[in-house]
């Protein structure tokens, strides 16, 4: 069998990438996925009268006009409500907004002071050198005391030991806040500074995030296949063998899935030992039908005696739901037997400091022979949705022209 265009995996940056292609005009493609529908980590399951986001709570940020409109595209506008973020940090008796170092002024006079003279101690304020390692930096950027009480605790919780090995390289994804302007937030008691993603979301007002991803499945026809698992992929013959044996020959692959959970024929010794070295983490989603007094959409939890280190309240972005879900990182989930639960084994890809070389030297060899990586894992970056779905409307542009 041949194709023009092979796509592996169903996420949203497979879905895009065909769709896109599909919509310029392209016809000869074909797209699999392993699992028996498609989204990927974006995926959606009814729980109690409403949607449960089974890869964890999944949010449209509003940032990206382009990504907005192609997604309107099957799901118009009028589908969605729009939110403004309220997420928030617990840690002992105190709960305030994120990010943490922008709402301080939200804490007790006495508590603000100990962290203000903490930051106004950080690395970043005394002219200390910037670390190379993320578990560095955290105390460089903001200080021994929300270090402590806070991102050194949380940051164990989501990484493990890996977070002894994560660069900085990826801190555009957190907010930056700098001395003088935590101080201006306590003078003027409101946020100051660079506020993280998603401080305006999107969320389907009948659905969970995961319809859209369906819609664009249902737009493909035939040229989707679930519930097919690429077993091998042959990165200089540009072909992939499924389970059963067959085998499919593409000018075209792009391909969206882990690097390190398929077989690689004909790639070169550093090539192939890199694809083995890029780590991830996995994630528990759980259920819980208890309703929780909060307007917060979600609540960040850095002690390490509980296992989640955040709680979704659905109600928050879906009215009328009840209930709430954790998310625990699998290591860590010691929940009782018998709760609703799902389970993501490629949750999160970790940002080592040896990575951008790792995916680098993949991604090189790989394109040279006509085969794509993009999107959250085919690039192995902290991708959100609306960037992967970028990605790829990017990279089917390039092959359009
Ligand atoms: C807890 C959590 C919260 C998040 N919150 C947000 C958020 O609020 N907003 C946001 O925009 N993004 C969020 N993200 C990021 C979002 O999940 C990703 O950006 C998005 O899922 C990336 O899409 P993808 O298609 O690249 O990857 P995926 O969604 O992982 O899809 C990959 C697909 O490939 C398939 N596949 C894997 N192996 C094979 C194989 N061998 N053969 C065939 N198919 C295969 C998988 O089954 C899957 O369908 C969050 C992620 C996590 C983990």
């Amino acid at each position: 069998m041949k194709v023009k265009y092979l796509i592996l995996g169903a996420g949203p940056t497979g879905l895009s990438v065909a769709n896109y292609l599909l919509n310029n005009g392209e016809k000869d493609l074909l797209l699999l996925e392993a699992e028996g529908e498609v989204g990927g980590l974006c995926r959606s399951k009814d729980i109690d009268g409403a949607p449960l986001d089974i890869g964890g709570g999944h949010f449209l940020d509003v940032r990206r006009p382009e990504v907005c409109e192609f997604l309107f595209g099957f799901m118009p506008r009028d589908e969605w409500d729009s939110y403004e973020r309220d997420s928030r940090i617990r840690f002992k008796t105190f709960e305030l907004h994120h990010p943490f170092e922008a709402n301080i002024w939200e804490l007790p006079e006495d508590e603000q002071q100990k962290f203000l003279d903490s930051i106004s101690e950080a690395g970043c304020n005394t002219g200390a050198k910037k670390p190379e390692k993320f578990i560095d930096w955290i105390t460089w950027k903001l200080g021994d005391k929300i270090a402590e009480e806070y991102m050194l605790p949380y940051n164990r919780k989501m990484f493990g030991d890996n977070l002894n090995d994560l660069g900085i390289y990826w801190l555009d994804k957190l907010p930056d806040v700098s001395y003088e302007e935590t101080l201006e937030s306590c003078r003027q008691k409101k946020a100051f500074g660079k506020q993280p993603g998603h401080a305006q979301f999107f969320y389907p007002k009948k659905y969970g995030y995961g319809e859209i991803w369906l819609r664009m499945g249902d737009a493909l026809g035939n040229a989707l296949k679930t519930s097919e698992k690429v077993k091998e992929l042959n990165l200089t013959d540009r072909s992939v063998r499924l389970g059963d044996g067959t085998q499919i020959e593409a000018e075209f692959i792009i391909t969206t899935i882990p690097w390190s959970s398929i077989e690689l024929k004909n790639a070169p010794q550093e090539v192939a030992d890199a694809a083995k070295s890029l780590r991830h983490t996995s994630i528990e989603v759980t259920y819980h039908e208890e309703d929780m007094d909060t307007d917060a959409q979600w609540i960040y939890f850095p002690d390490e005696d509980k296992d989640y280190h955040r709680i979704l309240v659905r109600k928050n972005f879906f009215p009328g739901a009840k209930g709430y879900w954790t998310e625990t990182r699998s290591e860590r989930y010691r929940q009782a037997q018998g709760s609703i639960n799902f389970t993501s084994e490629y949750a999160y890809p970790i940002n080592t400091l040896d990575k951008p070389n790792q995916i680098g030297c993949i991604l090189r060899f790989a394109k040279e022979n006509g085969v794509y990586g993009v999107g959250r894992w085919g690039e192995h970056t902290h991708y959100n949705s609306d960037a992967s779905v970028q990605l790829a409307m990017n990279l089917a542009k390039e092959l359009l022209s």
